[in-house]
């Protein structure tokens, strides 16, 4: 062994020595850290948000020693209840059900407030889209009387909402003629094999969940308006009366009108300052990058992301970062 190896073998030996002595004394830089968003369906907006948020977060990690991964879900209300459970870090809910979680109502009830609730920031609008088979001429959503819909699957942001209408328009699940409770993913393809009539879903626009069924069968976009809306959108202050742009999809020339709530992202009071932290700089130190992700996210703002749609508080870790941007 010549000299120069000799001491590049000791040189190597000695800093992985010095490598394992300083471990301990930086566990930040040792230690990688897991994050997991709660999303939806795959053809949902919700699936794509969490993507596109962990894969701006991943490009950092060297820096700061986190991993994002999503998982897809069953929506809004699984999500809420599995962060409260702490098996998930983060979640993306319809800002209905933000609400009435913080506030411990409706399907949140029986668990009480969920005080840890945290808001980080709202993301797309989601209205509430009533598909229809083209064959079924439906015209408006009081046709669907005897007939198959899609109410959603439990757990749902779009099923616990759709109950909401129901209630209001005086409907239980029996006014249908079939109520099935089909995930969303399983839907379009339900619709289009003649299994149901119609569907019922809270997404953003455009989503491969509806542009699948009308691309496949024509199906068509029903209006979602009259007096049962009209009561609930004057009541609470998280829904609002938007209307689908015609043209969005083919065939579908006409804007639709209906009412719809936010998409928000939404966390614990038990995940770090520092982990929100680094995800609200991953999306918007990065925002041109994030819009472009998914078309549902062209026109965001990052004004109104951080105050509509956010009935819990915003976590400490995104204050500190708004702060820092000059936005609060
Ligand atoms: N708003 C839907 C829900 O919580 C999910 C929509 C999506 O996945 O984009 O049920």
């Amino acid at each position: 062994m010549t000299t120069r190896h000799t001491t590049s073998l000791l040189r190597s030996t000695f800093a992985a020595a010095a490598i394992a002595l300083m471990l301990p004394a930086t566990p930040a830089m040792a230690q990688q850290k897991f994050v997991t968003i709660g999303t939806g369906g795959v053809t949902g907006v919700y699936y794509a948000a969490g993507g596109a948020i962990c894969r701006l977060m991943n490009k950092d990690r060297a820096k700061h020693g986190i991993r994002c991964s999503v998982e897809s879900t069953g929506g809004s209300v699984f999500n809420i209840n599995t962060i409260r459970a702490g098996e998930l870090d983060f979640g993306v809910a319809q800002s209905d059900w933000q609400y009435h979680a913080y506030n411990g109502t409706k399907v949140f009830e029986k668990d009480g407030k969920f005080t840890d609730l945290r808001a980080v920031f709202s993301i797309h609008a989601e209205p509430f889209t009533v598909l229809a088979r083209k064959e079924a001429n439906i015209k408006q959503f009081t046709d669907f009387k005897g007939k198959r819909f899609n109410v959603g699957n439990p757990g749902s942001g779009t099923r616990a909402s759709l109950d909401e209408l129901l209630s209001a328009m005086k409907w239980t699940l029996a006014d249908f003629g079939l109520a099935s409770e089909l995930k969303a993913d399983e839907q379009g393809a339900a619709l289009c094999d003649n299994k149901i009539d119609g569907f019922f879903y809270g997404v953003g626009h455009p989503s491969a969940a509806i542009q699948d069924p009308i691309t496949t069968c024509g199906a068509k976009l029903v209006p979602l308006t009259g007096p049962a809306v009209d009561s609930l959108v004057a009541k609470y202050p998280f829904y609002a009366k938007v209307a689908i742009p015609g043209g969005m999809y083919a065939g579908n020339p006409d804007a639709t009108q209906t009412y719809g709530v936010l998409a928000s992202f939404v966390t614990s009071s038990k995940v770090s300052d520092d982990v929100v932290y680094q995800l609200c700089k991953a999306v918007f130190d990065n925002f041109d990058d994030f819009k472009k992700l998914h078309p549902a996210f062209v026109n965001l703002d990052p004004k109104q992301m951080i105050k509509d749609g956010l009935s819990a508080p915003l976590h400490p870790g995104a204050i500190k970062f708004y702060k820092e941007k000059g936005w609060m």
